[in-house]
């Protein structure tokens, strides 16, 4: 199927309409204007030696610029590349240097790592981002260049999205002009997006859950994003309750939902105005919910995937209640099915791995062609999230298989934390386990063997996890054992260690 550029359909039927309110900058940017931009920056692409199918990355905070270069890419086929800020320049680079991208814009509070990563990984050219100044990314609109136009499909690659992987390496999901069209649909339907919307956007627009959930789809139709460069519970509740924004949609992961529902602003803030207020990402606990219900407001849950768009599974507003702790069922435009270790579908009600298909999953990952053949049985991809479906059709996602926690809505995948702590020479065996943590959902804990005679205390073990990794992925508690439980096979045994320390941990929220 052919792709239109969405920017340029929206700029000829809405010019005047708000497209993108940068909340922090306090502009507003026109679809005429959204277009105009984009297509500037396409001009300053090509200019740039950019052609069809070159990367092109960002590492920024939350700003109208995703939305720019994400249509600059669709006018001229090439793909863009959103950075996940949070990361450590060694992270970065292996990210960097796996895709490859001729320009990075940066953020300008990110011009160490900018720098670095220009050193570390040959990237041809830098252009600076400054919310606060005149700045080269403007000097480079101002330029007005013009471009000449790729002729698309939806089996285009738009963009490459990384998501932490099991071996320890991030993976490239490559996500195509089809699956963010599928995502409108998938997830417009039951969100109810329409030109009227008008969403409040606070998660990392880096993440597929900030990008399509909902900013993306509600572009798609007309509506209005309000963006916010980073999550703040405060002023997020201030726009939520202000009666000139008229804020119909909310998204979020849950922690930013526990954050404002702990402020003290919540009890006084007028939630009447939002209609949709999507949660997913992670597991969302009842408290949470419960206290947005009582505040009149009908959470919809979902469960995603970066590889699937993401909407894959979606719980109406009508059925929150009477099927609570439910992830849904399966959106418009996918299937679902759920198998047990021989890849037979379970019989009804048992448990098993969750495969999911259709036009919203990705083709693959970029430049790893063992990890896309990893991940599918025939189309089906391999969610590695363990499921049941009751009599009625609702699935609930009852555990994970593959080996990963979720932190404030980060996914960390152990083999790559416990790869650092085995860098310190004093540990003989590593394990890391997520465990429930009031604040983040869950946060990790390292369970470490000391080679013998050694001895590592806690704050030189998080201190070295710090300087290589992400603050996100850096374990909250170190605990040491004698051995580690082990198969006869000596696979760690998580379960063994999770219900070892988990009973000893507070719930996450009760
Ligand atoms: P997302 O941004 O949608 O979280 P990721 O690719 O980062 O996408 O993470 C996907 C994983 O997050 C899923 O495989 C699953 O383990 C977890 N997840 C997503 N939604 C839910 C949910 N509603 N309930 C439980 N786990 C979820």
């Amino acid at each position: 199927m052919e792709y239109f550029d969405w920017s340029a359909k929206q700029a000829a039927n809405r010019p005047t309409s708000t497209a993108i309110s940068d909340l922090d900058s306090g502009r507003d940017l026109s679809y005429a204007e959204l277009d105009q931009r984009s297509s500037a920056l396409a001009g300053y692409l090509q200019s740039a030696g950019i052609t069809r199918s070159d990367r092109v990355a960002i590492l920024a905070r939350n700003s109208p610029h995703f939305f720019e270069l994400e249509f600059a890419c669709g006018k001229i086929g090439s793909i863009g590349v959103p950075l996940n800020w949070r990361l450590s320049v060694p992270e970065l680079e292996y990210i960097v240097n796996d895709c490859g991208p001729k320009v990075l814009f940066y953020d300008v509070r990110f011009s160490d790592q900018a720098k670095h990563l220009q050193t570390l990984c040959g990237v041809n050219t830098l252009v600076a981002i400054d919310f606060e100044a005149d700045d080269e990314y403007e000097a480079a609109l101002a330029r007005q260049l013009d471009y000449k136009p790729a002729k698309l499909t939806h089996d285009d690659v738009a963009l490459i999205m990384y998501t932490s992987g099991t071996t320890g390496h991030p993976k490239g999901a490559m996500i195509t002009h089809g699956m963010n069209f599928i995502n409108c649909v998938n997830l417009g339907i039951p969100a109810r997006i329409t030109p009227d919307t008008v969403q409040l956007v606070v998660l990392p627009l880096f993440h597929t859950g900030g990008l399509n959930c909902y900013a993306n789809p509600v572009l798609h139709a007309g509506g209005q994003i309000l963006l916010m460069r980073e999550f703040d519970p405060g002023a997020a509740l201030n726009i939520l309750g202000d009666p000139e924004r008229q804020v119909t949609h909310f998204f979020g992961v849950p922690a930013p939902y526990q954050f404002m529902m702990i402020h003290p602003q919540f009890a006084n803030t007028d939630l009447s105005r939002l209609q949709i207020a999507g949660v997913g990402g992670a597991p969302c606990a009842e408290a949470i919910l419960r206290a947005w219900s009582d505040r009149g407001v009908a959470m919809i849950q979902a469960w995603g995937m970066t590889e699937t768009s993401p909407g894959g599974i979606s719980l109406d507003a009508d059925d929150a209640a009477r099927k609570i702790g439910s992830a849904g069922k399966p959106l418009m435009h996918t299937q679902i099915r759920i198998v047990d270790d021989a890849g037979a579908p379970v019989a009804d009600g048992g448990v098993g791995e969750l495969l999911i298909r259709g036009p919203n999953i990705t083709p693959g990952y970029w430049n790893n062609a063992q990890a896309t053949a990893d991940s599918f049985i025939d189309d089906w991809l391999k969610t590695g999230d363990a499921a049941r479906m009751d009599d009625e059709g609702f699935i609930y996602i009852v555990d994970r298989w593959k080996d990963m926690y979720i932190s404030g809505g980060e996914n960390v995948y152990p083999a790559e934390v416990e790869d650092v702590l085995y860098q310190l020479p004093q540990v003989a065996e590593a394990a890391i386990i997520g465990v429930p943590d009031e604040r983040w959902g869950e946060a990790g804990k390292a369970i470490l063997v000391m080679k013998p005679g050694e001895t590592l205390d806690a704050d030189t073990v998080i201190g070295h996890c710090l300087q290589n990794l992400a603050k996100f992925k850096v374990p909250a508690s170190v605990e040491y054992l004698d051995a580690l439980p082990r198969n006869a096979t000596g696979k760690v045994l998580k379960r063994v260690l999770r219900d070892r320390y988990v009973a000893d941990n507070a719930p996450a929220i009760t």
